[in-house]
């Protein structure tokens, strides 16, 4: 049997930028990653955008991490000289239904300590788009989620912890004298388990008893790219103004720091944990989804919305249909199919979204349950909180 002081599972940017802290004060650190390298789900399929939380309700986990996160970020990104692109956030009203949102987004980001100025016409920051009003966010960026990654593990192993790779954490249990973990091929005790798996943290978190009362459900980001013809159609991020009560930022546009516009995201309910294609279907995930009280109720109440995302995923005529309400000019030809990317989004009892980042903890262990729309932002700031062993 080995032995460590901490254990962090998930080499996505929150167990990255976890072990990046952890390993300033602390020692024997093991990062343990089931794939052969790190950052290959979520962190690897996202946007690159620095969420700046505007749709978050103010006392929220994730307005706070996400402040506070892009703050740490930017900093980070400045020291070690990688890339931040400024670009404005635009949300755009298509229609008068969309004023109210429209306004309540802009009290939120106010409240948030955004900077959120309301536009009357649109087309001074994005030529293409008709919306009938705007909430122009200037203070958002792209950034590199892949090369943050790999420089989170350059630090973390030249502070002298380890990273190791075919590592599947496949049992948890906390005893008086540690934490056993165990791999498919190695067995370890260790004073503190940080689990930051990503879609399977739940799983895990569950292993160790940890106690948490909502449900996490993957969704499938269903996303296109612009054909580098019609890239010029969006010169920022151009979104929305979707639903509140939904987690989902909506259908819009987002330039990246290469140029390419990502165009999505569509979100159904994903057949598996990480299974990013349309076939790939787990028939665990599915039976959990099936007999689950809280996804049945939350099916029941997002019925319509739920059947128009799925019509929409065979559909790229309804797709281009979608984004026209934003940038007109768009037809399906424009699109080009990009990987789709899967998020564990937290759902409670009553089947209503928790629209928050969820964890949880034991006397030994932190989980890292759900940080939908905005985890990569907010890695930094959730890393350094759950890397402090003296954290209240
Ligand atoms: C389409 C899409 C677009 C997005 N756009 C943005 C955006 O623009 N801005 C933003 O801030 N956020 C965005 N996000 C969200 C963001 O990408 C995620 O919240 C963030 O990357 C989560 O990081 P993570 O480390 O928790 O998870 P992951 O990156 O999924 O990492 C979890 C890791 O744990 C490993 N793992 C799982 N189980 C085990 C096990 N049993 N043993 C060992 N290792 C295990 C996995 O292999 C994986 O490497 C987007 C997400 C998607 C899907």
């Amino acid at each position: 049997m080995q032995s460590a002081d901490l254990i962090i599972i998930g080499g996505g940017l929150i167990g990255l930028a976890t072990a990046y802290y952890a390993s300033q004060t602390q020692q024997r650190i093991f990062l343990l990653e089931k794939e052969a390298d790190i950052a290959q789900h979520q962190s690897k399929q996202n946007w690159s955008m620095l969420e700046l939380g505007a749709r978050f309700a103010p006392a929220s986990h994730a307005a706070y991490h996400l402040r506070y996160g892009i703050r740490l970020l930017r900093d980070f990104c400045a020291r070690e000289k990688l890339a931040i692109v400024d670009r404005s956030l635009l949300y755009v009203a298509a229609d008068d239904s969309d004023l109210p949102s429209l306004h309540e987004i802009q009290r939120r980001a106010i409240a948030n300590g955004i900077s959120a100025e309301w536009l009357a016409s649109v087309r001074t920051i994005e030529p293409h788009s008709n919306g009938i009003a705007g909430l122009l966010l200037p203070h958002c960026g792209i950034f590199d989620p892949n090369a943050v990654a790999r420089r989170l593990a350059l630090r973390f192993e030249m502070n002298g912890g380890r990273i190791l790779t075919n590592q599947r954490v496949v049992g948890l249990q906390e005893r008086d004298e540690g934490v056993i973990v165990q791999t498919k091929t190695e067995t370890w005790i260790t004073q503190r388990v940080i689990n930051c798996a990503g879609l399977y943290a739940d799983r895990l978190a569950e292993k160790m008893g940890a106690t948490f009362t909502e449900t996490i459900v993957p969704f499938r980001g269903e996303q296109f790219t612009l054909k580098p013809y019609a890239s010029q159609l969006c010169h920022n991020i151009i979104l929305p103004v979707a639903d509140l009560v939904l987690p989902f930022n909506g259908i819009g546009l987002t330039r990246t720091q290469d140029g390419t516009v990502f165009v999505g995201t569509n979100a159904v309910m994903a057949g598996g944990r990480e299974q990013h294609r349309k076939g790939q279907i787990s028939f665990r995930t599915s039976a959990e989804n099936l007999l689950s009280p809280a996804v049945r109720k939350l099916t029941r109440r997002h019925f319509q919305t739920a059947l128009w995302e799925q019509r929409r995923s065979f559909s790229r005529e309804l797709f281009a249909l979608t984004l026209q309400r934003l940038v007109p000019a768009i037809s399906k030809h424009d699109l080009q199919r990009a990987p789709a990317g899967t998020q564990g989004f937290a759902v409670r009892d009553d089947g209503t979204f928790v629209n928050d980042f969820v964890l949880a903890e034991t006397p030994r262990s932190f989980h890292v349950l759900s940080v939908a729309n905005g985890g990569a932002t907010a890695a930094l700031s959730i890393g350094r909180m759950i890397a402090d062993p003296n954290r209240q």
